[in-house]
């Protein structure tokens, strides 16, 4: 549907109790730490096995939950992440809410989990903003994190698919992300995501289980584990919450999802659309952490990053396999700096947005 109606059809549905009193002098805008402090509203609809009722903006706050919750429990639980920004007018948009929104409702399907609404998520979500336009932020390099959720709302601890589910977004301002190189690790002790399973879907467990390898790899120095497959342990997947790219000669080479072992991230999308407009190669395919030796070993290797919403681009420093490090001179970065300040032109309306990647919150 047409932005208008989906906005008309949100404003409809969802009741919206105002704060009485806005937090958002508390925040120190030149000083915004990710995920710490909430804008003053936050949405929240529950299914009742049947259909989406009870939408409400509301005061963000606690929430009560029963301890036999079936979301703690079997962690029927998905989320999305994504950004907004301040046009140059100030006016504040949602970058590729769409892509979001279905990868969303894939996860759920996945999860067993209901399909939310269009006027629910990006409606909702543009209510929020618009109503919270205070706490997106203007400074440079700043965003807005929109964290939209899903979980299963039974009370009820016998192992079954839950009846009933909680949709929920809570938002966050979240200051200018500092790119300092990264340092990745790849080992064939632990898996992230076999065929199968739901490696492409943003189901919290995804999440729960790579906090122990990560933890032992930070140990060792690195930032992030580098997953590679679970069967020839030697096919890259992505690390932490990002896709990977390698640049070699004039290719540029992803990844590719056909196993679901791979979340689908938007900033991929976006980052291989930008990649073939500046002139490179761009290739979806099986990649092994041989060929990015080999191709370190022939020269050939001159950049590997990560993409993701939260960071944008993460330049790779160094890169360990087994006994072979690759180490990289990021401030070389020519192709990543390139992908970086593209996207960010787009994001904040300094360019034309040819693609329509944004989506103008409707005053
Ligand atoms: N992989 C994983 C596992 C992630 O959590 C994310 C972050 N959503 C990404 C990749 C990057 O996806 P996106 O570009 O949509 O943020």
């Amino acid at each position: 549907p047409a932005k208008s109606t989906l906005m008309e059809e949100a404003l409809k549905k969802i009741k919206v109790t105002r704060t009485t009193q806005s937090r958002v002098g508390e925040v120190d805008f030149n000083n915004l730490v990710f995920g710490k402090k909430y804008a003053d509203h936050m949405l929240v609809a529950d299914f009742d096995g049947k259909e989406w009722h009870n939408a409400q903006i509301l005061p963000f706050g606690h929430i009560s939950v029963s301890p036999s919750n079936a979301a703690w429990h079997y962690g029927q639980a998905i989320f999305e992440g994504i950004k907004a920004y301040k046009d140059q007018e100030g006016n504040p948009m949602i970058f590729r809410p769409h892509d979001n929104y279905n990868r969303f409702n894939i996860s759920a399907d996945r999860m067993g989990m209901p399909d939310v609404p269009e006027w629910l998520f990006i409606g909702g979500m543009s209510m929020l903003i618009d109503l919270d336009r205070d706490w997106v932020p203007s400074n440079e390099g700043c965003s807005f994190y929109l964290r939209p959720f899903m979980i299963a709302a039974d009370e009820f601890i016998g192992v079954r698919p839950s009846d009933t589910y909680r949709f929920m977004i809570i938002n966050s301002p979240s200051g200018p992300y500092f790119n300092k190189p990264i340092h990745l690790l790849v080992q064939d002790k632990y898996i992230r995501a076999f065929p199968g399973g739901v490696g492409y879907a943003k189901a919290a467990g995804n999440y729960g289980g790579t906090m122990q390898p990560t933890m032992q790899a930070r140990k060792q120095g690195y930032d992030q584990i580098l997953w590679v497959d679970g069967l020839e342990h030697k096919y890259l997947q992505e690390c932490g919450t990002m896709n990977v790219f390698t640049i070699i000669g004039n290719t540029a080479i992803t990844p590719d999802l056909t196993q679901g072992t791979i979340l689908a991230g938007v900033t991929r999308a976006s980052v291989m659309t930008l990649l073939e407009e500046m002139g490179l190669t761009v290739e979806e395919r099986p990649i092994s952490i041989e060929e990015v030796v080999a191709a370190y070993e022939a020269g050939t290797l001159r950049e590997v990053f990560g993409t993701g919403t939260a960071s944008s681009v993460a330049y790779v420093e160094k890169l360990d396999y087994k006994d072979k490090s690759i180490r990289l001179d990021t401030t070389k970065y020519e192709v990543g700096a390139e992908v970086i300040r593209r996207l960010d032109a787009i994001r904040t309306g300094k360019v034309e947005d040819v693609r329509g990647w944004n989506f103008q919150v409707p005053a």
